[in-house]
């Protein structure tokens, strides 16, 4: 299947003006093969933020890429600085 199958240019028709989804990228139903309009457009965008939303969380855990704090880049004591005691 190629890009161009699933996803159409914006559709300015009013069902996709009332559901606010005019500048969105259309989508075509994988069981009919019709373009998405409206409601439905819509709803397919909120899923794929919440599928990417949870693809994020589980690949970097609950608080995102800095979640284990900073990485120490430093060296707490450099072997044999303070041996001359
Ligand atoms: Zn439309």
């Amino acid at each position: 299947m190629k890009p161009e199958d699933v996803l159409a240019p914006p559709c300015g028709c009013p069902e996709c003006h009332q559901a606010g989804v005019q500048t969105l990228g259309q989508r075509r139903d994988p069981h009919s093969g019709r373009l998405l309009h409206g409601s439905a457009l819509r709803r397919w965008h909120e899923e794929k933020a919440k599928f990417f939303a949870k693809a994020r969380r589980a690949a970097l855990g609950p608080k995102g890429p800095r979640g284990g704090g900073f990485t120490r880049l430093t060296v707490e004591r450099v072997p044999g600085e303070d041996d001359d005691e």
